[in-house]
């Protein structure tokens, strides 16, 4: 066993745990991040990479503003496989029902201070030629970005190895203890604090986390430039992202520099299994031509699927664990975990210096859970 006493251990190694690790290291700590496979080797290497504010639930318009600031302050920094792009994203609205949420969409991202506006049917087409004749209009958000969330993920874990983070690959802990985590070969790793950031794993090591894998389905295209320029999603996507939902299929659309796209999303609780579901897929791409009629002139090249972090309300969880002060949880960030990465990087090592965040902590305890602490 190494004496090494590390100020924080740091519990896998996706875009959350780089992030938090990238930040602790950054502002001096000794940090060692322990990772059961390798650097994003799980969902952060299947997601979509869509960086947006996202009005599901009033606390996470302010952390996704918060997180989407901290993206464009990094954005000089990342390399070209990043492919970090400001596309800007358009909610499609599908009927006029639709359309009024829109008009009350502008509204929000207005009182939190994000620039938004809604686009009639003609710019909608004017933006979009592809898109469907007759769509009413979309919510536009310019500020929204995308990029690779896997090259984004060994980026992020690249930089906190520079400023000085021990990166153990293949070392998946077995137990959370008070001031050291325990290996599966029995090893300890001794730590002033732990930070929980094992994604949709995270109950192994914390049964008493209300987490679920939430599998999601995503549909690679061969590359046709140009055939869509924006980020597109229909506006009934933050429906389809709510909790309590057991399946939803909804239309989402990215394009990459690569002439490429990426096609979701769909939602279920079908527990912990990466197979696809060709069902799935078949009725993402039924969802898919109701809005993109020519889609069938696309090639699909690769399908997967990944399981988002779910937690039970749609903002993660952060902080020290009830009466576990030394372990402090990031976790549960379902479908916004790409996005709000540096946010809770940022917020963890706010927390570790005891200073005051950045934005208001409260909606992300965990005490708002009622968690014991196991
Ligand atoms: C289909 C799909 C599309 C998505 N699209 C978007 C999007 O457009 N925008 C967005 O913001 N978010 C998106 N997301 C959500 C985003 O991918 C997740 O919120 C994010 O990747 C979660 O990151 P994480 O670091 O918590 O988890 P993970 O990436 O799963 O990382 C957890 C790490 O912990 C390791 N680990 C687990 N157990 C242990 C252990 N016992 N010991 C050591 N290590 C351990 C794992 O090996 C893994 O590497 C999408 C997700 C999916 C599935």
């Amino acid at each position: 066993m190494s004496s090494k006493r590390f100020d924080v251990a740091v519990v896998g190694a996706g875009i959350i745990g780089a992030a938090t690790a990238r930040e602790l290291a950054q502002r001096g700590h000794s940090v060692v991040l322990l990772e059961a496979v390798d650097v994003a080797s799980d969902t952060s290497c299947r997601a979509m990479g869509h960086v947006g504010v996202y009005d599901d639930d009033p606390a996470q318009v302010g952390l996704t503003k918060f997180a989407r600031g901290l993206w464009d302050e990094l954005g000089p920094e990342l390399p070209a496989e990043v492919d970090f792009v400001r596309r800007g994203a358009l909610w499609i609205a599908s009927g006029d029902a639709e359309m009024a949420e829109v008009d009350s969409k502008v509204g929000v991202y207005a009182r939190a201070g994000v620039e938004a506006r809604a686009v009639d049917a003609d710019e909608l087409h004017r933006m979009e030629p592809n898109l469907r004749p007759g769509l009413p209009g979309a919510l536009w958000v310019p500020g929204d970005l995308v990029l690779d969330a896997a090259e984004a993920t060994k980026f992020l874990a690249r930089q906190a190895v520079d400023r000085g983070v021990e990166l153990r690959t293949k070392s998946r802990v077995r137990e959370l203890g008070g001031d050291h985590v325990v290996l599966a070969d029995g090893a300890r790793v001794l730590a002033d604090r732990i930070v929980l950031a094992a994604g949709w794993q995270s109950p192994r090591l914390l049964p008493s986390l209300p987490i679920r894998p939430r599998k999601g389905h995503i549909a690679l295209f061969a590359p046709r430039p140009g055939y869509v320029r924006h980020q597109v999603s229909e506006v009934g996507y933050v429906r389809g992202a709510e909790p309590g939902r057991s399946e939803s299929i909804t239309f989402s659309f990215q394009p990459r520099s690569s002439g490429r796209y990426l096609l979701g999303a769909s939602r279920q609780y079908v527990g912990d299994s990466l197979d696809v579901d060709p069902n799935v897929i078949g009725r993402l791409y039924a969802r898919a031509k109701e809005f993109l009629p020519g889609i069938g002139e696309l090639t699909i090249e690769r399908t997967w699927a990944g399981l988002r972090p779910a937690g039970p309300d749609a903002v993660p969880i952060l902080g020290p664990m009830p009466g576990r002060p030394n372990l402090l949880l990031a976790v549960a960030h379902e479908g916004i975990g790409i996005t709000t990465c540096l946010a809770t990087g940022r917020l963890l090592a706010e927390i570790v210096d005891g200073r005051p965040p950045s934005i208001p902590l409260e909606p992300f305890r965990p005490e708002r859970l009622g968690l014991n602490p196991s």
